[in-house]
């Protein structure tokens, strides 16, 4: 597994998962935690983030695949417990200045409870 212990200090959700930031925890284990979005894009709107500080998709690779198959296997699990998995949801990581990325910690944002917004692919 990825290096989990990586971490960076100036990083808002690292402060998040050590404690240091306060958030809507909705599920957490060894490699990843999830929590709600402050601003809401859909009635459920949760960020779900590996717990090593990998800055997006860019840092993606054969090394951490097993961690970023966690992290998926992470959200399926949320999506049942959260009751949104048979009508179903959207999984979007925004990665970079083009797609308008605001933290540069990696995560997924699992979007659902309502009929989502025209989809762009
Ligand atoms: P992105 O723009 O894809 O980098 O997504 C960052 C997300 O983090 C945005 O949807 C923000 O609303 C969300 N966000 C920022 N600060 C917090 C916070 N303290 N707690 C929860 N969500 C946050
Ligand atoms: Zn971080």
């Amino acid at each position: 597994m990825a290096d989990v212990m990586r971490y960076d200090d100036n990083c808002l959700f690292c402060k998040i998962m050590r404690g240091e930031v306060p958030s809507d925890r909705v599920y957490e284990d060894s490699f990843c935690y999830a929590f709600r979005d402050i601003h809401p894009q859909a009635p459920t709107h949760i960020l779900v983030v590996p717990r090593a500080h990998l800055v997006n998709v860019t840092e993606i690779n054969r090394e951490n695949g097993d961690l970023i198959g966690h992290v998926f296997s992470a959200i399926s699990k949320i999506a049942y417990r959260e009751g949104i998995a048979e009508e179903g949801f959207r999984v979007i990581a925004n990665s970079g200045p083009h797609a308008g990325q605001t933290v540069p910690h990696l995560h997924f944002h699992v979007l659902a409870g309502t009929q989502l917004g025209e989809k762009m692919v």
